[in-house]
């Protein structure tokens, strides 16, 4: 198992090592092998020493491993000459075609909840974005926005047929797991069909993929009343899954709703690859203090567990998966992980410490 490393910029660096030594501990305590690393240079501070945001052979090497793991990257204060910020992850994911994005919502005790409402204790959802088309693809991706006049620029909102059947196959399948593991199992096609020509065959396409899932729960929704309920009742939802845009927003929402930025895990995955990173930056204003919430790389490295699994057809590598998240689970119940994020007294390292403690002494 190898893997190909990106710690970046900023606490990026402190959160990655963080999540790999959980990760490790996961694994010795399941008796598999730690992973082969192969470490990349990357990012904004690489990019001010050497004029290049990667090293050389950073891209064929990332694609060469079995997955990807990155902590951050990015520094608000080193740019490109253009002003555009240092993302050689963002190549990544386009040469890679890392069109799965995956972004977990769920609800930990103890950890900040913005609905009264009780049943929100019970908020354990999946964002599932479409990553490299969509509204995204002209704007983000290709830079293909059409300028027609001084007065006028035109964006694409881009769906196509073998992505978004891809697309929908992968969140069949995930709803089919997590149906497995005693939850809903519920597929929401989020769209705006009634508007667009592109979002109704966004849900034609859905349709065509649901023909070979007729045992799972299924249901429709329009963005706008999608983000009405994510507030409302979030905790009635499993699987979403959207384009581009949409996921972008949603999966902001849906992360305010519990915890905040250092408990947001993120996985995007390809036809070959996945790459795996906590949802936030580089958070300059906390770097080298030890604050940094490591719980969001953390459960990034658990969803890379979770992906490795099946690619590599070792079903052991869910299991210390399950180590981690479970870790985490039964660490805020026993109030024994409490961030500084959320006004807690524990660092990066006493997070990690806790965390590894729990892993090496589950059942
Ligand atoms: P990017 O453009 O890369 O998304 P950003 O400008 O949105 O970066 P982030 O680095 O994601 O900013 O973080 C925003 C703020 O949230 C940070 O300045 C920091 O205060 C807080 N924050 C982010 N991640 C964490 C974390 N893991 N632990 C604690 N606080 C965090
Ligand atoms: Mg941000």
């Amino acid at each position: 198992m190898k893997i190909a490393l990106i710690k970046g910029d900023g606490i990026g660096v402190d959160v990655a090592e963080a999540a790999l030594a959980v990760l490790e501990a996961a694994l010795d305590k399941t008796g598999q092998p730690l992973p082969v690393y192969d470490e990349i240079q990357a990012g904004a501070g690489y990019f001010a020493e050497t004029g290049r945001d990667i090293e050389a052979d950073g891209e064929d090497r990332a694609g060469a491993a079995d997955a990807i793991f990155l902590g951050a990257i990015g520094l608000p204060s080193i740019r490109h000459a253009d002003g555009t910020e240092i993302s050689p992850h963002l190549r990544l994911r386009d040469r890679f075609g890392l069109y799965a994005g995956v972004r977990p919502v769920k609800a930990y005790p103890n950890a900040p909840q913005r609905l009264a409402d009780p049943r929100a204790a019970g908020i354990d959802l999946i964002i599932l974005r479409e990553s490299t088309e969509g509204l995204f693809y002209s704007a983000a991706a290709h830079k293909r926005s059409l300028v027609v006049s001084d007065n006028e620029v035109m964006d694409i909102l881009r769906i196509t047929r073998e992505t978004t059947i891809k697309l929908h196959e992968f969140a069949f399948s995930l709803a089919r797991k997590r149906r497995e593991r005693g939850l809903s199992g519920r597929l929401t096609c989020v769209d705006k069909a009634n508007v667009f020509t592109s979002m109704a065959f966004f849900r034609q396409l859905f349709d065509e993929v649901k023909q070979a899932h007729p045992d799972m729960p299924v249901g429709y929704n329009y963005v706008d009343a999608m983000a009405l309920d994510l507030v409302r009742k979030p905790w009635e939802f499993d699987v979403l899954v959207m384009e581009n845009m949409f996921g972008d927003i949603l999966s902001d929402l849906a992360g305010g709703l519990v915890g905040g930025m250092g408990m947001a895990a993120c996985g995007e995955i390809g036809d070959t690859t996945g790459l795996f990173q906590p949802a936030h930056g580089s958070a300059p204003d906390i770097m080298g203090q030890d604050k940094a919430n490591p719980l969001a790389a953390i459960l990034s490295g658990a969803l890379m567990l979770d992906y490795l699994a099946e690619k590599l057809d070792r079903p052991v590598l869910a299991d210390a998966a399950d180590l981690i998240n479970d870790a985490v689970m039964a660490g805020f119940e026993d109030n024994a992980l409490r961030p500084m994020e959320f006004g807690g007294d524990m660092g990066t390292r006493a997070v990690t410490n806790e965390l590894l403690a729990r892993v090496a002494s589950q059942e």
